[in-house]
């Protein structure tokens, strides 16, 4: 029985978790329950799931949160504030995390979880582009599993022998990032000019929070994807491509030096990545339809175009400059896909807030989690300098 921490509970990839747990009682509990500030959200989901903890992630509300609970009559222990979401995460309650907080936000209970050795599923891939390094050395120090749930990642670890191999000495060519190309695939710089959040946040296939469609919208999220796969798989920026696929069906290829080609295909639901990753080695009903081939006969595959989302080329020179430098890339996006949410910030000055911060902030090389989260905040003030002068 795999006694399960889901962080960030409440949002798109928590609620997908909380469907595959609930398929297999047997199997999963969910002991862990965390959110941010959605308390009405988070004591619908412990009615539901009866955990042994509830954690708010905002220290003004837990009284909220316990009142609340005690009145639907669920008997659990209840924390609150960030380092509660951090203890939770390592805490012997749990033997499996699934990190699914959004943003930088996640590091801490992500390295938490790491070093403790839990089973940890990460979803939050701003905290392996932010901490790559750190973040596989805890893994190492812990001694549990790091199980990719991002689907392109998920894909490749399916696709690859032993899941992390060294890929050279497995023969691996390249490794192949689908990307579905999100709503403005197709669409010149012109025609980007004016959409709305809302028009960025309808993506074509998948059904995500506000953050990742922003990112999917402007392709910066299949770039941090490169990014998380350069750490997770230990493969330069020389040998991952990026192929737009606007089916959505093949999640991922790896290439061999033989011209084999494996891909993992599926219907576009995170469930399917969430119960590989839960249940691996073994394999368990996720809930998901079969893929029907035969019903989408056609598979479309076109290059990205980089000259209109910029974001893209921009997380491959953050990769290539190395360092610090994808740490100070997500921070800027961050502070600009929240002031474009907000309606403070075009579409296209998304990318110009990430070059600039880019260039004003030299890579330094990774030291500790002080100094990164240091650099995330410089990083920040930066961009948001940046926005304040463009406005
Ligand atoms: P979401 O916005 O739907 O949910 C985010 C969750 O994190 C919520 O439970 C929220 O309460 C919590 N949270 C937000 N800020 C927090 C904070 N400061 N402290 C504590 N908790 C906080 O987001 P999502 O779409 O589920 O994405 C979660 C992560 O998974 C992101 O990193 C995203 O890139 C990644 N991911 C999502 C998908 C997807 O299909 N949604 C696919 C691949 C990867
Ligand atoms: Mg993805």
């Amino acid at each position: 029985m795999r006694q399960v921490a889901v962080l960030g509970a409440t949002g798109s990839i928590g609620g997908s978790t909380l469907d595959v747990i609930a398929r297999h009682p047997d199997r999963f509990r969910a002991a862990i329950l965390t959110a941010h500030r959605q308390v009405d959200a988070l004591v619908a989901l412990c009615i539901t799931h009866q955990p042994a903890l509830a954690v708010i992630g905002d220290a003004a509300m837990e009284g909220e949160l316990a009142r609340k609970l005690a009145a639907a009559g669920v008997k659990c222990a209840v924390a609150a504030g960030h380092d509660a979401i951090t203890a939770a995460a390592a805490s012997s309650i749990c033997d499996t995390v699934v990190a699914a907080i959004v943003g930088a936000a996640g590091l801490d209970s992500t390295l938490a979880a790491a070093r403790a050795g839990k089973r940890l599923l990460l979803a939050n891939k701003e905290s392996i582009v932010m901490a790559g390094p750190l973040l596989l050395a805890a893994v190492t120090e812990g001694g549990g599993d790091l199980i990719p749930v991002d689907s392109e990642h998920n894909a490749i670890f399916q696709c690859l022998p032993g899941g992390r191999p060294e890929l050279a000495r497995s023969g691996v060519r390249r490794l192949v990032l689908t990307a579905s190309g999100g709503p403005f695939r197709g669409r010149t710089r012109a025609e980007l000019a004016g959409v709305t959040p809302d028009q960025a946040c309808k993506h074509p296939k998948w059904s995500m929070g506000r953050k990742i469609s922003v990112d999917s919208a402007t392709l910066m999220n299949k770039g941090l994807e490169v990014i998380e796969a350069h750490h997770l798989f230990g493969a330069g920026a020389d040998i991952i491509d990026v192929l737009v696929h606007p089916q959505s069906l093949v999640h991922s290829l790896v290439e061999y030096v033989d011209g084999s080609v494996l891909a993992q295909l599926g219907n576009p639901d995170m469930r399917t990545a969430i119960a590989h990753a839960l249940a691996w080695p073994e394999r368990v009903q996720a809930g998901v339809p079969p893929l029907d081939l035969a019903q989408h006969a056609t598979l479309q595959f076109e290059a990205p175009d980089l000259q209109t989302f910029r974001c893209l080329a921009l997380a491959f020179q953050a990769l290539r400059a190395g360092g610090d430098a994808p740490a100070i890339l997500n921070a800027a996006n961050e502070v600009a896909v929240e002031a474009f949410l907000a309606g403070a910030l075009p579409f296209l000055s998304i990318a110009d807030v990430v070059e600039s911060v880019l260039a004003e902030l030299p890579a330094e090389p990774v030291v500790d989690v002080r100094t990164l989260n240091e650099r995330d905040r410089t990083a920040r003030e930066s961009a948001r300098r940046i926005l304040r002068n463009a406005c």
